[in-house]
């Protein structure tokens, strides 16, 4: 192909584009496979990962790789320390590893997994590979039951270094043994999703965990308006703020 055609081509395109894109914020739509063959050809310019956060996620896994400071480390096959970017916009926080997590040493490769890079790709429109999954807990509890709240007790501060290495935008809290953590409440998941909460300043969205989504499909459409309001976080569309403490002078 001759260059002249080949410069053609691409002119036509980007008219193409630009004759699609939104209006005001200038972006389109792709699909997630496109998206990944565009990212291959020229990476989109998102956050990029400051090399000493990386490296101490890295080392920081490392860590708990080797962690035996509750009884979980017995019975664990391995640690699930986290998936996706570290400088990825939005973090999901699950619970704890269940069978196929500590088999591939991934978070939410089950069945519950695959609901939530269902709400990932086909729901959010972003690839799984940008957005960061961890859990509260890094090793399975036997039977995937409940954490003790000594376990999580142990292994909160693995979570708390995370977080603010990664420093979403925004957080999403799966369920709630990943909001009663984060948030220090005993509230139910039901009474505190539908409304911004904040974690160190960071807004966060409670919402159902993707096991109970599978046994109560009917509250599929509660999450994913959870979701919506998670996405006008990152398109920057709103802007959540802490509320400002009252300030009460006499008495
Ligand atoms: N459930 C979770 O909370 N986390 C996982 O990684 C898998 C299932």
């Amino acid at each position: 192909m001759s260059e002249r055609l080949l410069n053609e081509i691409i002119e036509e395109t980007a008219e193409l584009v630009r004759r699609a894109a939104h209006p005001r914020k200038g972006t389109i739509r792709v699909s997630p496979e496109v998206a990944a063959l565009l990212d291959a050809v020229a990476p989109a310019p998102g956050r990029s990962v400051d090399p000493a956060a990386a490296a101490e996620l890295e080392a920081l896994a490392g860590k708990i790789s080797a962690c035996t400071q509750c009884g979980l480390c017995e019975g664990r096959m391995q640690t699930v320390f986290a998936d996706g970017d570290p400088a990825a916009d939005i973090v999901f926080v699950g619970e704890a590893p269940g069978e196929q997590e500590d088999i591939q040493g991934i978070p939410f490769v089950g069945r519950g997994g695959k609901l939530l890079t269902d709400i990932i790709v086909k729901g959010m429109k972003m690839r799984r590979e940008d957005v960061y999954i961890c859990n509260v807990i890094k090793c399975r509890p036997p039977n995937n039951r409940d954490p003790l709240p000594e376990e999580i007790e142990q292994c909160e501060p693995y979570l708390i270094r995370q977080l603010e290495l990664v420093q979403p935008k925004v957080i999403c809290a799966l369920g709630g043994h990943a909001a009663k953590t984060l948030l220090k409440t005993d509230e139910s998941t039901g009474r505190l999703r539908g409304k911004w909460h904040f974690y160190q300043g960071i807004p966060l969205r409670v919402t159902y965990h993707p096991a109970y989504l599978l046994r109560s499909p009917g509250e599929k459409k509660k999450t994913w308006a959870d979701i919506q309001e998670v996405m006008k976080v990152l398109r920057g569309e709103v802007q959540p703020s802490p509320p400002t403490s009252e300030t009460h002078l006499f008495g």
